[in-house]
């Protein structure tokens, strides 16, 4: 099977390597040529260019570019596709993409590898970056069933945990746990940086250690990829916002009338809460 890959970034780059590894054939097209010389250079792809036409000769394509040219791109790859080629994507944002892609090509598989750092680009490439990560594909009613399952095997080669939903539900359930903590932690970091007295933010940054790097990590990302989140799950990411802010009014309530049971209380729950999210799946 030849893949094609679409925008050698951070995530269309690893999976280049990856598959390369595995033995696939990777024609990659990307937007600047400087990305596609590095893409041979790095061992992303086997072949590279800016024009849509190499397409012509892949059984399955990943579009891997920014949510905002997913549809744009479809588009304009249409004419250079075999009849039977599946399409499949790696947006963070799944109900849109699906609504707006598959009526462009029948033999589309939304889909989400949940794995990334916090840089951008080909030269942010890595190998093995899904393994052990979730991928999530996300079919609605006419999706192929076979399309899927190819989906699916080039998931398994990426040694990722696959994973099945529709696209509404994936988009409510990483607003919880990728969206809304890239928000959370993005606040985190302005809030700090609008203390007033610059004795004392200097003295913070010197102080701070493994908690604010830990909180932090997510805020202090790729802003083009937070943005996107905001931009295409804009429903759910306000649902949990709103969510979030009540809880932390209930905190500082709390706080305010020194209710320290109360908040001891809740910080067991949200101790023993976590380990659902985390390490008791692993
Ligand atoms: P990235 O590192 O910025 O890579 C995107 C690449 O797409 C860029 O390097 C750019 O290549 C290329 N590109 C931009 N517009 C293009 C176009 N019109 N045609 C062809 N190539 C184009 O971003 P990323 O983190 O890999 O994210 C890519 C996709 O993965 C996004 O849809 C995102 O939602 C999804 N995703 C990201 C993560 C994450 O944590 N980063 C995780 C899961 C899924 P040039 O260098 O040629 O300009």
């Amino acid at each position: 099977m030849k893949i094609g890959i679409i925008g050698l970034g951070l995530i269309g780059g690893s999976m280049g390597l990856d598959l390369r590894a595995q033995g696939f054939p990777v024609l990659g097209v990307s937007r600047r040529a400087q990305t596609c010389q590095q893409a041979i250079e790095l061992g992303v792809a086997d072949q590279a260019s800016m024009d849509l036409s190499l397409m012509t000769d892949a059984d399955l394509i990943v579009l891997c570019t920014p949510l905002a040219v997913m549809e744009s791109t479809l588009a304009a790859l249409r004419p250079y596709l075999s009849s039977d080629a599946i399409v499949t994507d790696v947006g963070s944002v799944k109900e849109p993409v699906v609504r707006h892609l598959s009526p462009l090509w029948p033999n589309f598989v939304g889909a989400h590898p949940m794995a990334g750092t916090a840089e951008s680009g080909i030269e942010a490439a890595q190998r093995d970056l899904f393994v052990g990560r979730p991928y999530v594909i996300t079919p609605h009613s006419t999706t192929p069933p076979d399309a899927v399952q190819k989906v699916r095997d080039i998931a398994i080669a990426l040694r990722a945990k696959v994973y099945e939903c529709s696209p509404k539900a994936h988009d409510r359930a990483v607003a919880w746990i990728s969206h809304l903590p890239v928000m959370i932690s993005a606040t985190l970091i302005a809030a700090c940086m609008s203390e007033e007295k610059p004795e004392i933010i200097e003295l913070a940054q010197q102080l701070a250690s493994s908690g604010f790097r830990d909180t932090s990590r997510v805020g202090g990302g790729n802003p083009e990829l937070g943005m996107m989140m905001a931009r295409f799950n804009r429903t759910e990411l306000l649902r949990s916002l709103s969510c979030y802010r009540d809880q932390l009014d209930l905190f500082i309530d709390d706080i305010k009338q020194e209710n320290w049971l109360a908040i001891e209380a809740k910080l067991k729950n949200t101790q023993s809460a976590r380990s659902f999210f985390v390490e008791k799946k692993d």
